[in-house]
């Protein structure tokens, strides 16, 4: 059996920017509108420092407007929660993105439940969740989580019409399980959602022509729990120790043993990870168009 299709997510996620950048400019000549995008971020952690600044560069680079909040580290949930209302109501800002995780003096579920679902551009607001998980579609169609519906993105690319084939989804997050279970069954797979109490994963993930690993466990997926032939999305970001005391990141899925067996397969880094901020641009349009009145492109 030939080695499984390695899928190019840097290169998915560099042509939906592009798409995102020539919307935005003809949001702004027909209608003068210049979506924004306003991303809070509290405290120094290191990672999510690097993700504040990648996600301000990139939103700029597509002619939107980003604003940047650092608040530090001891900020209060009422603090936050202010800057939140006042987000809300800037009539410039049109996608807000909270930076997770919180410190622990402050509540996220309080903080994601503050935040406009209309500009709940990471999608992780109960009305938003809701309304992915009851299918709701054109208007009520809600903002989608940036990860899964970036996989989703890739898994019609590579497969095309996704109706009954088999998914398995690994983790149960709110923030990645569930919202991919949620849109795999939307496209008319038959989901099973596996998590760390689940008996057996080997024989579930096996039977997978889908296989989803959000677990955040390196290397944990092993050839031998892919059927052959399958599309094998690896949503892990881990950090291991490599090389000359190095760290390096690696993926949930053994990308080694996994690319014998599987038909197609994200690489880490460059599969899954790329595709997060090229949609969180593209949900910031969408919202953009929305509280403007304007029909959105489904991008
Ligand atoms: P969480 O820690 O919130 O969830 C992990 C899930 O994996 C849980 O549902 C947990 O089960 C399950 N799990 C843990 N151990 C096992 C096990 N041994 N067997 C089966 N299931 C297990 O993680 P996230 O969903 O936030 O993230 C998952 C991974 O994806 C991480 O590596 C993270 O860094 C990465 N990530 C990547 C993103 C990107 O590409 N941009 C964005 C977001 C996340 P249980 O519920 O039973 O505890």
């Amino acid at each position: 059996m030939s080695e499984a299709k390695m899928i190019d997510g840097k290169a998915f996620a560099a042509g939906l920017r592009a798409r995102v950048a020539v919307e935005v400019a003809r949001l702004s000549e027909a209608h003068g509108l210049k979506p924004g995008l306003a991303v809070v971020l509290v405290g120094e952690n290191p990672a999510s420092q690097v993700y504040v600044r990648n996600k301000a560069r990139q939103t700029e680079e597509t002619g939107m407007a980003s604003f940047e909040h650092r608040l530090p580290a001891e900020t209060t949930e009422a603090d936050l929660l202010a800057l939140v209302r006042r987000l809300n109501e800037d009539p410039a800002v049109h996608g807000i993105l909270v930076q997770l995780p919180l410190p622990d003096q402050i509540s996220e579920p309080a903080v994601i439940d503050a935040i406009d679902p209309a500009k709940d551009v990471d999608g992780f607001h109960v009305l938003n969740a809701g309304r992915l998980m009851t299918g709701a579609r054109g208007a009520r169609a809600p903002l989608v989580a940036c990860t899964p519906r970036g996989c989703l993105m890739l898994l019609k690319d590579t497969l095309g019409d996704l109706t009954g084939l088999e998914a398995v989804v690994i983790g149960r997050s709110n923030i990645v399980g569930k919202p991919m279970a949620h849109l795999l069954l939307g496209e008319n797979c038959t989901v099973t959602v596996a998590h760390s109490r689940t008996r057996d994963l080997p024989a579930v993930a096996r039977r997978a022509d889908i296989l989803v690993a959000a677990v955040g466990r390196p290397g944990m997926v092993r050839a031998d729990w892919i059927k052959p032939g399958a599309t094998v999305i690896d949503v892990g970001i881990n950090r291991i120790e490599g090389e000359g005391g190095k760290t390096r990141i690696v993926g949930d899925v053994d990308t080694q043993g996994a690319k014998a067996v599987a038909g197609a397969i994200t690489p880490v880094p460059g599969g899954v990870g790329p595709m997060t901020i090229a949609v969180l641009l593209s949900n910031t349009v969408v919202a953009a168009c929305r509280q403007a009145g304007l029909e959105p492109l489904s991008f």
